[in-house]
């Protein structure tokens, strides 16, 4: 039975990474039916909204939906429409795995971290105001429900996937009650999964030199939003950029999955951005799907094209383009067949 997904092309570069995905998941051996719907800047002036709510609606209905970047406004302007998303939806769970792949130039061989990020709360809560003309004030919101739901999913993620450690990543010796909480939260929720998963914390600065220094110390990482969403861009350059980089907005009910980078407007049309993020995005929802030979398959074929080389965009040092790199993914999985994955 095909599955049916809810797809956001978004903007800057995210419809042509968008067209790369679908033509690679649909060869992935596994039915889908796409319920393209748009978002953003584009659908502003009909709906007078960037998230009209059919869009949410669309979501809502098929529980599953993978979407390209979309711009936000600096300084003025909508809302970010990502932020509201997962806030709409509570997606709270922001899943960014880092892994190395064979045949990228990075500084590291064998890193393989998994980010999960807290995505309601925290500065993104979105409250903040002027004071007077020449101050403004943005408020923190930590909760100890959201931090335990969030230390709860890192450690069951831990369970699930045979990962040894969780490290709860926080600024508690200045935030003393915000990320004090937070740290306090992962503590209590640790102590259930004691003897299964380790625990450590580490003070965010110190976690960002030592993920640069020694990142296969580090395993599975939990953070409050705003630190989850440095430090993933950091794990991203630790593997190759923010073209490989994949990542999951997991919620009770639903689920989002995007790439971890921006719509990078200088490249949008000139199909030369990297798909890699998006499709590998595509292999985190086929093994939320229940499709995790699927998942592999898709994982295996990036990882073989990228390196052999030959097919790979400017980032990673070569000169395909963006259609060309989702074909010649697509090509690996009709020459490799379901069964021997
Ligand atoms: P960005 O991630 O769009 O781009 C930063 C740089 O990374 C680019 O200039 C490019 O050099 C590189 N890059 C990013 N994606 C790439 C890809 N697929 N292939 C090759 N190179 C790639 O970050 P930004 O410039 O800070 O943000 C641009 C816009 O995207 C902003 O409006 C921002 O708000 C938005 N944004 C959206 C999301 C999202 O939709 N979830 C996430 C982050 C940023």
């Amino acid at each position: 039975m095909a599955h049916r997904v809810t797809l956001i092309p978004g903007d800057g570069i995210g419809p042509e990474l968008a067209e790369a995905t679908r033509r690679v998941l649909d060869a992935s051996g596994v039915g889908f039916e796409w319920e393209v719907v748009d978002a953003g800047e584009a659908v502003m002036e009909r709906y007078g909204t960037p998230l009209p709510d059919h869009v949410l609606e669309s979501i809502r209905r098929n529980k599953i939906a993978i979407k390209g970047p979309i711009t936000t406004p600096v300084g003025e302007g909508f809302r970010s429409v990502n932020v509201t998303l997962r806030q709409t939806l509570d997606l709270y769970a922001n899943l960014r795995p880092a892994r190395s792949i064979k045949g990228l130039e990075s500084r590291y061989e064998d890193v393989d971290l998994v980010i999960v990020r807290e995505n309601t709360e925290d500065l993104y809560a979105g409250i903040e105001h002027r004071v007077g003309r020449d101050a403004a004030e943005s408020i923190k919101i930590i909760t100890r429900e959201a931090s335990e739901r969030i230390a709860r999913f890192a450690f069951d993620y831990a369970v699930a996937n045979g990962r040894r450690k969780v490290t709860a990543v926080h600024k508690a010796n200045i935030m003393k009650l915000s990320d004090g909480l937070f740290l306090e939260s992962c503590r209590t929720v640790a102590a259930e999964y004691e003897g299964r998963v380790e625990f450590e914390d580490r003070i965010v600065d110190n976690m960002c030199m030592q993920l640069v220094q020694k990142p296969e110390l580090y395993d599975v990482l939990v953070l409050p939003n705003l630190y989850g969403d440095i430090v993933s861009d950091l794990a991203a350059g630790l593997v190759g950029g923010l073209g490989v980089a994949p990542g999951a907005n997991i919620g009770a009910d639903e689920a989002v999955f995007e790439p971890v980078h921006g719509s990078a407007p200088k490249y949008a049309g000139q199909n030369k951005a990297n798909p890699t993020a998006m499709i590998l995005s595509g292999a985190l929802m086929l093994r939320h799907l229940g499709e995790p030979v699927a998942a592999q398959r898709v994982e295996d074929a990036v990882r073989d094209v990228i390196a052999e080389g030959r097919t790979i965009t400017y980032d990673l040092g070569g000169t395909a383009g963006t259609r060309e790199f989702g074909e010649a993914v697509a090509e690996r999985l009709a020459v490799v067949p379901a069964a021997s994955a």
